[in-house]
Parts: structure tokens; sequence; C-alpha cells
């Protein structure tokens, strides 16, 4: 078979990770499967990248560099010289260049005082530039023949947009060229998180976008499966870190998995769904620290099994805003000024609801965009479309997802009455899709929402029983 193994930041967050990771690849390729691996950086490199390039940029104080680049020299090396000592010296150098790069880069922003999405984007992709040379040189190490290829080299073509592209069509049969032909002979590992726009800039795939680029890799090379390595056992019923109680799912649709990551299950990126569902790839889910564990299988399967809730996602610190006036009402265009504007601004709208007077729009965004978006709307509201603007912060998106929904009577009337047993308000209800329903409460009853429905649901319990 031909598959794509994408493993996350904790998978190779060490050497103790990186040779587990290099055993599990070495065990299916044995096993004479064809394997490209993607990688993410090693565990909290984006997240310091990130932190240095606002330092550099908005610190009064000169930020201490050259502690920074010895610290990501330090980890990588330790790490090289314990998976891959007989590639040392080699990966060493390259590995030497590369930070020699960066310290650079940073120095030129920092002189400059100027940092443009596309040199934050540039900087933001060394994590995995760094990452996977040390995971190739770890393979060759124990007799796998395999080479190290960045997003661009390995022919991600993107929409050019920096911190959050989206992979064009044309990528695939430039990823079968570039990837799909060495299959036969090595294991490439492919640098995740990155691509290049059709003028060769590097954009990044936005956070936790390795995921993204597993799948686009995958639909590239016409793999027949994608297996997602992490840090949890499968797809849970919920997130493990506020749930504790959450248990694997077996198996999952498409649609479900699309609409638990819309909404906050961070264990698959929701765009990656997007070439997986085209391709129809099926997808493993399962923990590179308990391989033996059968994961979670997603495919196109609607699975329809006793459960009529699935999961349930959170997210948190988003803000509700709310546009009106008696203007809006039968009046055809308002709603088209509304997203449009939203849209141009960038700002991504979660859930909307409309009430039925037509005087009022509500929707959800994240709080990080809610400047912006109050910008654009005071354009809506300058243009006369719309009367009042409000918005309340601290509120939170719950989404229960599960085929067994639709066409069950009184699943919703559960879900709302266990929420009122537990004095929760709900603020907001959407039915986004047939698999899934999505309510709004104030953030401090965000995680006993999840709670509660869980709970009524019996989700704690294993599946079939
Ligand atoms: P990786 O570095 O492997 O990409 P991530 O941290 O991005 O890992 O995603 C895995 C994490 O997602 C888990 O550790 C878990 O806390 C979180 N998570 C949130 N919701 C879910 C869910 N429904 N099922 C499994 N994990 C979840
Ligand atoms: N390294 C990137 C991030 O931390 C991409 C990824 O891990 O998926 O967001
Ligand atoms: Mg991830």
């Amino acid at each position: 078979m031909r598959l794509v193994m994408k493993f996350g930041g904790t998978s190779v967050g060490d050497e103790k990770c990186i040779a587990n990771v290099v055993n599990i690849i070495k065990e299916f390729r044995d096993a004479g499967n064809e394997i490209a691996v993607v990688v993410s950086a090693m565990t909290h490199v984006t997240d310091q990248l990130i932190a240095i390039t606002e330092e550099v940029i908005n610190c009064k104080q000169k930020p201490a560099l050259d502690a920074f680049i010895e610290s990501l020299r330090s980890r990588h090396m330790r790490a090289l010289i314990a998976v891959a000592p007989d590639y040392a010296d080699e990966i060493g150098e390259h590995l030497n260049s590369r930070l020699t790069k960066l310290s650079n880069i940073l120095l030129t922003i920092r002189n400059l005082h100027e940092l443009t999405p596309r040199s934050r984007d540039y900087i933001i992709s060394f994590g995995e530039r760094l990452s996977a040379p040390i995971i190739s040189a770890a393979l060759r190490q124990v007799g796998v023949p395999s080479s190290y290829v960045s997003g661009c080299d390995a022919g991600i073509l993107t929409n050019g947009v920096h911190n959050g592209a989206t992979a064009l069509p044309e990528s695939y049969p430039r990823i079968q060229a570039r990837v799909g032909a060495l299959l036969a002979e090595q294991v490439p590992v492919v640098m995740g998180y990155m691509g290049c726009s059709t003028d060769d800039v590097v954009t990044t795939l936005g956070r936790s976008g390795s995921d993204y680029s597993g799948a686009i890799v995958g639909a590239g090379i016409d793999a027949d499966e994608i297996f997602i390595w992490t840090d949890v056992d499968g797809v849970m019923t919920t997130d493990p870190r506020i749930i504790p109680k959450a248990r694997v799912i077996n198996s999952i649709s498409f649609l479900e998995m699309r609409e638990m990551s819309y909404f906050g299950a961070k264990v698959i990126h929701p765009r990656a769904l997007v070439p997986i569902m085209q391709k129809n790839i099926l997808v493993h889910v399962k923990n590179t620290f308990n391989p033996k564990h059968l994961g979670t299988i997603v495919s196109r399967e609607p699975h329809r099994d006793k459960r009529i809730v699935k999961a349930i996602s959170l997210i948190q610190n988003s803000c509700l805003v709310k546009v009106g006036g008696a203007i809006m009402a039968g009046r055809p265009g308002v709603a088209g000024e509304i997203f449009t504007a939203l849209g141009k601004a960038g700002v991504n709208v979660m859930l909307i609801s409309q009430g039925s007077s037509e005087m009022t729009i509500s929707m959800i965004i994240n709080e990080e965009h809610l400047d912006t978006a109050i910008a654009a709307l005071a354009d809506v509201k300058r243009k006369g479309f719309i009367r009042e603007i409000g918005f309340d912060r601290d509120i939170a998106v719950v989404s229960v997802v599960g085929a067994g929904m639709a066409g069950t009577p009184g699943a919703l009337g559960r879900i709302f009455l266990c929420l009122d047993a537990a004095d929760i308000d709900v603020i907001m209800i959407s039915q986004g899709s047939e698999v899934n329903v999505s309510f709004v409460v104030r953030q401090v009853d965000g995680v006993n929402a999840v709670r509660v429905v869980h709970e009524e649901f019996h989700l704690e319990e294993e599946e079939g029983s």
C-alpha cells in the first residue's frame, strides 16, 4: 500500500520520540508499504519562533537572539547526535547553516524594524526546516534510504495567503512527480506546515497546518491511507484535557470529523479534511506512544452505530457580535454587505443566526478578530445598511456531533434539557448540518456544558456497551 505518515510536534519532541517514530516507519516499510512521511516542528519550536519574532519587532530592549539560536541549536544537535551519529557531521553542518540564516533574518528585522507577513511566514517555517533533516537522517541510520524535502520542493503550491494558505489543485501532479516518484526507492520526509505561492514565496498553512500538509501530500501521491500519528489514542469523544473521562471513538465519518475539527477538536486540522474527502482517502488517527492501540478510522462510511451523539467539541475565547436596526427588515442585500465586509477584512464567522423579525443578525467570531470585525462593520453602518453594532466577549461554542442525531426524535430535546438542569444559559443555537448542532454559552459555562452533554449521552462508556 501507499501510505502517508504524518507525525505531530510531540511525536518528534526529542531523541527518544524520534527513535520511536523511526521504529514505526521502519516496521510499516518492512511490511512492504511505500511511505511518504510529513513532519511537524519539534514541540513548542513554532511557538518559540512566533514569540521571538514578536519580541524582535515590538520590544524596546534587545531580545536575546544569540541565546535563542543557541537553544535551538543545542536541542536539535542533541537529538541528531543521538538518533543519527553517522550523519551528525553532514546534517549538523546543514542545521548550522539554517540557524545562521534564521539568525540573519531576525537581525535584519530588528535593525530595519520591519516585519512583513512574508518574512514572518518564512521565519515560522524554520521549525520544520530543522526537524525534517534529523528524522530523515535517523531513518538512514537504521538502513532506510531517505531524503528531506521542503513543502515547496515537494510541490505544494499555495494561493499565497500568509499564515493560512490553501493548496491549489495544481499541487497534486507536482507532488506525484516529486514525492510519488521517490517512493519506490526511499522514504522522503516532507516538512509540514509550508508551501510556496505561484511566485515562489514561502507561505505557511496556519497553525497545526502539518495535518493539512499530510492530507495534501496524500492526495498528491494517491495514497491508499493516511496515518495521523499524535499523542492520544485516537479521536476522542471530547478533548481529554477538559474531560478526562473522554473515550476513543473507533470509527467516524468524514462529515462528522469535519464538524468536530471545525469546532475545535485539535486532533485534525479542519482543512485537512478537504483533500481527504475529495480523494476519499481512509485516515487512521493513532498514538505514537501507544502504536498497538487501534486508534480511530476516519472514512466516508457514515458508521451509523447505536450512538446518537458521538462527540462534543468546544471553542473558547469567542465573541458574539450582533448587528441590527429596523432598517434591515425585509431589505435585500444587507446580509451580503455585512458578510462581504467581514470576509474582506479576513474575519472568519463561525456561526450565524438571524432573528425572525429580520432585525438582527448575530454571529460568533474568534476574539482575536473582534477589533477588525467592529471596524469592518462600522463601514457597513456608515453606508446605512445597519444601525447598531454590539458585542459580548467571553463566549464559548459547544458543538455536538453525531450522524445518529438526524432522524432521532428527542435528541435535541435531551441536549437542551440537560443544559437547563445544569443551569446553563444557552445564548444561541445553530444546526449547521445534519450531523451537528452547535450552541453558544458564556465562557464560564463552556466546560460544564461539554461535561453534562457528555454524561447525558453516556459517552464515557465503551462503544457498544
Ligand atoms: P500533534 O502535535 O500531534 O499535531 P495536537 O496537539 O495538534 O497534536 O493534537 C492532539 C491534541 O488534540 C490531543 O493531545 C488532545 O488534547 C487534543 N484534542 C482536542 N480534542 C480532541 C478530540 N476530540 N480527540 C482527541 N484529541 C483531542
Ligand atoms: N509546527 C506548526 C505548528 O505548531 C504546524 C504543526 O505542528 O502542525 O502550528
Ligand atoms: Mg496538530
